[in-house]
This record gives C-alpha cells, sequence and structure tokens, in this order.
C-alpha cells in the first residue's frame, strides 16, 4: 500500500519542555531510544534518566560489586553523549526487580522529583515483537514497564504513597503522556535520522557489555544494529528511520 496510510506511525508530540525515562538497565535506552533523545535535547527539551538498577547482574565474566560502577561509568557517559546529564539510580537489583508497591513508590517519587510532561519506558509485554515465535522479554523489563505506566498516575494522588508527601514530594499531575518504546504496537516515532550517529556514540559507550556481548567489532555491530532497529518502522514513517513508541494517554 502506498500514501497515508491508517497504519502510519504518528510524529511524536513536541509540546512540553520535561521528560522522563524511566528503565530496568543500563543499555535499555540506548539500544533504540538514543536517537529519539539526542533530538529532543538537540531542541531545548530536558531529559533525564532513572534507572532501577545499576546492571550489575549483566556481564558474565564480570561480579557484581565489580560490575555495578563499571556499567554505572558506562551509563553516565552514554547519556551525556545525547545531552542527558541527570542519571538516577534506584538500586533495585539486576535480574531480580519485583513488581510490586515498593517498586511504584521509588518510581512515582522519581517522577515528583523531575516533574516531566513525557515519560518514557521500554516494552513492558512478554514478548519482543509479538507473533509466533518472538523472543520473551525479561522480568526487569516488564516490571519496570508496567510500574512506570502505573507511577505515572501514582505520581499525581497525596493519599496514594503519603509518606512522599512527607518526605517533600508533592503530587505531580502533569504526565501528559507515557511513551513505550521497542513495542510491538507503536503508534508513534520520532525522526532518527539528526540524532543516529550520536545514538551510536552512546551505545558505544557501553563498550565493557558489548565486549561480553559479541565477538564482533563492537563499532560495527552496534552501527548494524542501530541502522536495522530504525529502519524497521521506516515503511510506516514516510521511509525516515524511525525511532518508535508506543503512546499512552493520561
Ligand atoms: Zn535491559
Amino acid at each position: 500500500m502506498t500514501g497515508t496510510d491508517v497504519n502510519d506511525l504518528t510524529e511524536m508530540p513536541g509540546d512540553w519542555q520535561r521528560a522522563l525515562a524511566v528503565v530496568a538497565h543500563p543499555d535499555d535506552l540506548e539500544y533504540g531510544c538514543a536517537a529519539a533523545v539526542a533530538a529532543w535535547t538537540d531542541a531545548g527539551k530536558e531529559v533525564a534518566y532513572v534507572l532501577a538498577t545499576r546492571g550489575e547482574a549483566g556481564i558474565d565474566t564480570i561480579a557484581p560489586d565489580a560490575c555495578g560502577p563499571l556499567r554505572e561509568r558506562e551509563q553516565r557517559e552514554s547519556a551525556a553523549v545525547v545531552g542527558v546529564d541527570t542519571v538516577e539510580f534506584l538500586d533495585h537489583r539486576d535480574g531480580v526487580i519485583e513488581y510490586g508497591l515498593g517498586l511504584r513508590r521509588d518510581i512515582a517519587a522519581a517522577i515528583r522529583r523531575h516533574r516531566p510532561e513525557l515519560v518514557i519506558t521500554l516494552n513492558h509485554r512478554d514478548t519482543w515483537g509479538g507473533g509466533p515465535g518472538a523472543p520473551w522479554n525479561t522480568p526487569d523489563h516488564v516490571a519496570v514497564g508496567r510500574a512506570t505506566l502505573d507511577a505515572a498516575g501514582d505520581a499525581g494522588n497525596r493519599w496514594i504513597f503519603p509518606e512522599l508527601v512527607d518526605q517533600g514530594l508533592e503530587p505531580w499531575n502533569g504526565v501528559r503522556w507515557v511513551a513505550v518504546a521497542a513495542s510491538s504496537t507503536p503508534t508513534h516515532a520520532v525522526d532518527a535520522a539528526p540524532g543516529l550517529d550520536r545514538a551510536i556514540s552512546s551505545l558505544l559507550c557501553h563498550r565493557a557489555y558489548i565486549e561480553g556481548l559479541t565477538d564482533e567489532d563492537p563499532e560495527q555491530y552496534v552501527r548494524t544494529f542501530l541502522t536495522a532497529a530504525t529502519s524497521r518502522a521506516s515503511d510506516r514513517f514516510g521511509g525516515r528511520p524511525a525511532v518508535a513508541f508506543e503512546l499512552f494517554g493520561r
């Protein structure tokens, strides 16, 4: 089919100033979102990152107590490449994050601290891509994605987690959208072209992780991966490379 189609991805809303991205691990944002983040910070918007863990269980050959600080450092470097200076860690345990009130409370607190209009998170559904044979998602992504969708509402109600008000965190009812990256049913997109080179540099900052993952040349691996990822939805976005999101309103 050619021309405009009901399946076309809509341009992401641009009438906002502050976004907060909440994900489980270092590298979750760099595996697809960073090109959109670069475009937003170029436009003068503020973006902050909150990570539930330090990714300390992410590299088979490096024990968690050494891995956590290493991955934290790599995450801060990769954020800076796309114009993000605020990176916070909630210190849940990598690999065994539990969906529940504790996680919702921690994310609601982060939303109240940062007061975003747009919240970003990563695929909270059971699989990547949907359809037969789709790869199973990890429990950390499912827990953090769901808790983030829930916490966007929790953040606005003073009677949910009243202890946050006691800590000086007044309700924030200003979240207008939650955008889920790497969803199998995206609705919106950001043009990835202007930020793609920085997205590649940003993912390359996770060098220890990538070297543990593949024997390929890291630069080649990252460029191939992100070029393919941003091409996937381009036929629904006027042929432009795209960072696609499933957008939930509030
Ligand atoms: Zn992850």
